[in-house]
């Protein structure tokens, strides 16, 4: 039997007509002929709702409870799909992680998979079973505790499971239709995709486009699994949503596939850096170990003064790390390890990102984009590149409108 699996998020299964409206979409697949693995979040707030009775009865708490907790909103839902199903007369039941078992490493609430043994799950559907209906997000850890996978798990729970059996694709339903060349919010031109590189929709999807978890792409990369991401409100077909998939099934490739933003982005400079071997590695080791998530570098042109050599490094961080990295880079210069005359905090900026495949083989992205910011009179900050994606940190207040620019600019709203 061709097996798909199907995962539906927490605004789909968020009451119980939405989860007979996503039942019905499982029995369409059914009576196509597919053996489904329905994967299933827990009911849209619900798993915040959890998350907070655990910090409130125990500020400090123990992380295998809290799994055992907020693992809890999964089950309610796969129980009333496969009862939901089962009303449809589709043979279907439900799975906890551990029935499965999904083994996960020990990492409560950022749980890794280890393995997706197929064995029981394989057995019911040679029973009869048309549907396997899992819960997402959890699974068993090596010493038999419930464990959880980060905010958002359910989508790698799906891709997970489509690489363990083969499944021909993945379909992620949720309340978006697809992928879009940017945020709609910000412009009415934005368009719908329908297909994106897996190494283009990590990139957008790491930048802020917050349709799939970032390692449930990742996952899907390896394994090259095609993820297809769809409406679960909408009539939907075969055609539906935007395929993510390897670059060899995408044929025309323009140099820009989407334009990308992040508003939460702080931009932090170390001023007459002295400018010695070992220096960088003297300032990011402890931004490191303090837990910064660093981005963009730039060291500047070492300039001779005082008789030594000093630079500037500037980095960008997320801004509700700046006080971290404050305090890394005071203990740093206390401890003696690094000297600077200042360190100049900027929260007040946004980063712009576009991104494509194509740009390996275009020329003149870079300056195509640099214009049509000079056009808008923004000042570019920082800039950095990689081989599919080009960054610029500008204030904050451009930031729709440097969105609006580029997206023109690369003609984006062109198939
Ligand atoms: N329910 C979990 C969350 O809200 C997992 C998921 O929905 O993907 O993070
Ligand atoms: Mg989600």
């Amino acid at each position: 039997m061709p097996l798909l699996v199907m995962k539906f998020g927490g605004t789909s299964v968020a009451d119980l007509g939405r989860i007979k409206n996503a039942a019905l979409k499982v029995k369409r697949e059914v009576e196509r002929g597919y053996d489904v693995i329905v994967i299933v979040s827990a009911m849209s707030g619900k798993t915040n709702e959890l998350v907070g009775w655990v910090e409130q009865t125990s500020p400090l708490f123990d992380a295998r409870e809290y799994d055992a907790v907020v693992s809890s909103g999964e089950n309610v839902t796969a129980g009333l799909m496969a009862l939901t199903l089962q009303e449809m007369d589709i043979p279907a039941r439900s799975w906890q992680g551990w029935q499965v078992p999904i083994q996960t490493t020990s990492a409560h609430s950022a749980a890794r998979f280890v393995d997706i043994p197929r064995e029981n799950i394989d057995a019911k559907f040679a029973e009869g079973f048309k549907v396997a209906v899992v819960a997402g997000f959890q699974g068993v850890s090596p010493e038999g505790r419930i464990t959880t996978l980060g905010r958002g798990g359910s989508d790698t729970t799906a891709v997970a499971f489509a690489a363990a059996f083969g499944a021909e694709r993945c379909d992620i339903y949720t309340d978006v239709d697809g992928v879009y060349t940017t945020d709609p919010r910000i412009t009415s031109k934005a368009r719908k995709l329908e297909k994106i590189a897996f190494e283009e929709m990590l990139e957008l999807a790491s930048l802020g486009a917050k349709v799939l978890q970032t390692r449930s792409v990742e996952l899907a990369m390896r394994y090259k699994v095609r993820l297809r991401v769809l409406s679960s409100f909408e009539d939907t077909d075969e055609n539906s949503g935007t395929l993510v998939c390897d670059e060899d099934e995408i044929m025309e490739s323009k140099a820009v596939s989407g334009v990308a933003y992040s508003r939460d982005e702080a931009k932090m400079t170390l001023v007459k850096v002295q400018d010695r071997p070992g220096i960088a590695a003297a300032i990011f080791g402890p931004l490191a170990e303090a837990g910064v998530n660093v981005d963009m570098i730039v060291q500047n042109i070492s300039e001779l003064a005082d008789g030594g050599a000093y630079t500037d490094m500037t980095f960008s961080c997320p801004t509700n790390q700046v006080m971290r990295a404050q305090k890394a880079m005071e203990d740093a210069r206390a401890s003696g390890a690094v000297n600077y005359s200042d360190l100049v905090v900027d929260t007040d900026v946004a980063k712009i990102s576009v991104v494509g495949i194509g740009m390996r083989s275009h020329a003149g992205v870079a300056a195509t984009m640099f214009k049509a910011l000079a056009a808008e009179n923004i000042n570019i900050k920082v800039i950095t590149t990689s081989e599919i994606k080009i960054s610029v940190l500008v204030d904050r207040k451009y930031m729709e409108l440097a969105v609006q620019a580029l997206h023109d600019a690369f003609q984006l709203e062109k198939a």
